[in-house]
């Protein structure tokens, strides 16, 4: 019922379990985009760093051909030579051989003011100013551009060259004038620089007159310049390839010259600082991550397992602890808790509302366990369970507190009128219980308290409805009761003789007194029984039908009893002429070595056991067990001789008489005193006599309180009598005055005997 329900924390755990995975997969893999990413970046900047670096060297290397050429065309020679005279022998060395040679231009073209060739120097050689016309549709841009300071169509550089010319304080006259261009353009297929610059004085400007000449070359970028260039780049691999690289780690770029044409691809291998961060960390990081990943979900998924037990266990433990293990009920901590809850609820859902605690007994489950045996006794314990939940309204809350005491739990609300819980229970118990094949009768007794006029609390509550099943046992068992303050005022007071009682045998407050028994054929005492007397410091004498119920219940018997046997045996050493008879607890009998304690009290006291008569009442007998019989034979067998007590109260049943020999029977003195008032009472001693007489026992009439019942006592053939007649119990110091007083007197006759004259009187 409240079981299954118990197991908690497994969604939590799952949900946590959750968390902590997922926290733990998108770390991991934040991680590798991080370092994948940084990689990746790092590398693609580098790419996009040395690119940048190739586009810059090329226009150094555009700026580096304008200077080459600016040594020379700026010049007041040159333009003395070329336009003023054209001096070819001149232009060859210090323009065709020397460029050609010195720098490797390829091409080298000089135009005249109005941009038509004057001189062309192609492959090595001087050629014919014609030779201009095979590129000039080519070279027209630059040329364009150069005289009329735009971009010509074509794609504007940074001018490195210009920038560099700052630092030449003497051609400041020069630069006013001149004017320059540099491209890279396809020349017959090939990419090449095109570098164009004015002709001009560089001291006399005088000597420049109308437009300047032009000085244009034409450097191919072939490969060995590209390697070069890529050598100072510390790109060593650099080239210039018509189709793009696939190889790993080779950065192929789209080059176009300055008219948009498509030349090829600026191919080189790329540095790549990622690449040791995606080829190497990263794949370590990825098994690193994975590992975790797997480490974690296995620890989880433990962790997980563990948990689960854990909280499995936990359920069990929590069950094992509010529940009885042989019927499954709950068990009297779970039973205080229910009823804790219901008080804190009112008991119902609106208004004043009440809760009842029923405790319930099986009666004489002991006897059941000791005949039919403990399995049979556990499995009645489990139907009597069945059979109450079956007969009980499904909000009663049922509980075992163990043996064959069970608990009911019922709430009502005012609008409620179910069926009384005792009527519930009566019910239960009308059919027999069927184990192992036979059916078995039993009755319970019940014990009610009720909130709020029985108690307001858990606690008082089930003190009240154990009082009551007390009380509904005290008075005979199979009924039920309902508390009242009473009950609770005398089970204070059985507390408090309880309590005391224990203090009682070592204060020297008990003692034993002695009532003499007379022989009715020789009107001697011929012996006493003694009896229990308690004097209690402030409540003065306590009777023994009192005290010794409570002695029996606390468990205090087994001490008492030892102390009354060992005190009377003791005694019995001052009267060797007298027989002791002692009255036996059936506690004695269950919790007691009774047959080793009567053997060592013989061996210390060396009084003749067949004095000494032990009296036992049939309440005893009602326990059939093998033991209790074996150890009455056992005492038989020591020497001792039996009687049964107050025979004639209980069931009187004559089995007794034929089960067990007794060599006395006690007549219980509600059938003698006033005996002689009542007719049927004679009859029935009458009988008991004769039926005493004829197993062979001593008869012994109890309760003799006058002279006529005396007299018919001994007429109906008692063996011997005992009353107040006679005597009351007095204390051991006064038997002996009783034996003088007595046992002088004339044979035959019922005597009386009263101390407060200190003289025998004769009755008849
Ligand atoms: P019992 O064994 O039947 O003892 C006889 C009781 O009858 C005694 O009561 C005694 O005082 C009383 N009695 C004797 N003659 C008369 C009489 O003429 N008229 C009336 N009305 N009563 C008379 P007591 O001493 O109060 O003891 C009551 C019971 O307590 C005893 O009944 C016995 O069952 C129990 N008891 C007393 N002492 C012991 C003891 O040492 N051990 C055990 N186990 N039980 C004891
Ligand atoms: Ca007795
Ligand atoms: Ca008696």
């Amino acid at each position: 019922m409240e079981t299954s329900a118990t197991i908690s924390g497994g969604p939590d755990l799952r949900r946590l379990t959750g968390v902590i995975g997922g926290a733990i997969a998108l770390a991991g893999v934040l991680l590798i985009a991080i370092i994948a990413y940084t990689g990746w970046i790092s590398n693609a900047s580098e790419v996009a760093a040395e690119h940048a670096r190739v586009e810059n060297a090329l226009n150094r290397s555009i700026a580096a051909a304008l200077d080459q050429q600016k040594s020379i065309a700026w010049w007041d020679d040159a333009v003395v030579n070329i336009a003023h005279k054209f001096d070819v022998d001149w232009v060859d060395a210090q323009f065709g051989y020397f460029f050609t040679e010195s720098y490797g231009h390829d091409e080298i073209y000089i135009l005249n003011a109005e941009d038509q060739p004057v001189y062309s120097f192609l492959n090595g050689a001087r050629a014919g100013p014609e030779a201009f016309f095979a590129h000039e549709p080519i070279l027209r841009g630059v040329i364009e551009g150069l005289r009329k300071g735009t971009s010509g169509g074509l794609r504007e550089r940074p001018d490195e060259f210009a920038a560099s010319q700052d630092n030449y304080n003497v051609l400041k006259g020069v630069l006013k004038s001149a004017r320059w261009k540099g491209n890279i353009l396809l020349v017959d297929g090939v990419p090449s620089i095109v570098a164009a610059i004015t002709i001009v004085p560089n001291v006399d400007q005088s000597l420049q007159t109308g437009t300047p000449y032009i000085l244009i070359s034409v450097i191919n970028l072939d490969d060995k310049l590209v390697a070069d260039l890529g050598r100072s780049l510390l790109l060593p691999d650099l080239k210039l390839s018509t189709s793009a690289s696939r190889l790993e780690g080779v950065v192929s770029k789209p080059f176009a010259v300055d008219d948009g044409q498509f030349a090829g691809y600026m191919t080189w291998t790329t540095s790549k600082p990622g690449q040791s961060l995606l080829t190497i960390i990263l794949p370590l990081v990825i098994i690193g991550v994975i590992g975790t990943g797997i480490l974690s979900a296995t620890m989880l998924r433990r962790l997980g397992r563990a948990s689960a037990e854990l909280a499995r266990r936990e359920a069990a433990a929590t069950y094992e602890a509010k529940h009885d293990p042989l019927s499954g009920l709950p068990n009297r901590h779970f039973f205080a808790l229910r009823t804790e809850k219901a008080l804190r609820q009112g008991g119902g859902r609106s208004g004043p509302a009440s809760v009842i605690v029923g405790y319930l007994d099986v009666d004489r489950f002991k006897d059941i366990n000791d005949t039919l045996g403990h399995h049979t006794g556990d499995e009645l314990i489990k139907r009597v369970a069945k059979r109450l939940k079956d007969y009980l309204a499904p909000s009663d809350f049922l509980a075992r507190f163990g043996g064959d005491e069970f608990a009911v739990l019922r709430s009502i609300s005012d609008d409620e009128a179910a069926k009384p819980l005792e009527k519930s229970i009566e019910a239960a118990f009308k059919r027999p219980f069927s184990v192992d094949g036979q059916d078995i009768r039993v009755t319970a007794s019940l014990g009610l308290a009720q909130s709020p006029e029985h108690g307001m609390t858990t606690d008082i509550l089930m003190q009240n409805a154990d009082i009551a099943l007390y009380e509904a046992k005290k008075r005979g068992r199979d009924q039920s009761v309902s508390f009242s303050d009473e009950m609770a005022g005398q089970l204070q007071q059985r507390r408090q003789v309880e309590l005391e009682l224990r203090e009682s045998l070592h204060a020297g407050e008990l003692e034993l007194h002695y009532q003499p028994i007379v022989s009715c054929a020789t009107n001697r005492i011929v012996g006493v029984e003694a009896l229990l007397r308690w004097f209690h410091p402030s409540k003065g004498s306590i009777p023994p039908a009192i005290f010794i119920p409570i002695a029996e219940e606390a468990g205090l018997m087994p001490e008492l009893g030892e102390w009354v046997l060992r005190t009377a045996i003791d005694n019995a050493a001052r009267w060797p002429e007298l027989d002791i008879a002692i009255n036996l607890s059936p506690a004695q009998f269950h919790h007691v070595d009774l047959e080793g304690l009567l053997k060592s009290l013989l061996e210390t006291s060396a009084v003749d056991p067949s004095r000494i008569t032990l009296e036992i009442t049939e309440g005893l007998l009602l326990d059939r067990s093998n033991k209790t019989h074996a150890t009455l034979q056992a005492i038989r067998n020591l020497g001792f001789q039996v009687a049964l007590d107050d025979f004639g109260t209980g069931f009187s049943s004559l089995r007794y008489l034929i089960d067990f020999r007794f060599d006395k029977l006690k007549i219980d003195r509600s059938f003698v005193s006033g005996m002689s008032r009542v007719g049927p009472a004679k009859t029935i001693v009458q009988t008991v006599i004769d039926l005493g007489r004829a197993l062979g026992m001593n008869v012994i009439a109890e309760g003799v309180e006058n002279e006529a019942e005396a007299l018919m006592m001994r007429a109906l053939g008692c063996h011997s009598m005992q009353g107040y007649f006679f005597s009351k119990p007095v204390p051991k110091a006064a038997i002996e005055g009783l034996l003088t007083a007595f046992n002088g007197t004339r044979e035959g006759e019922p005597t009386a005997w009263r101390d407060d004259r200190g003289a025998q009187k004769k009755a008849v």
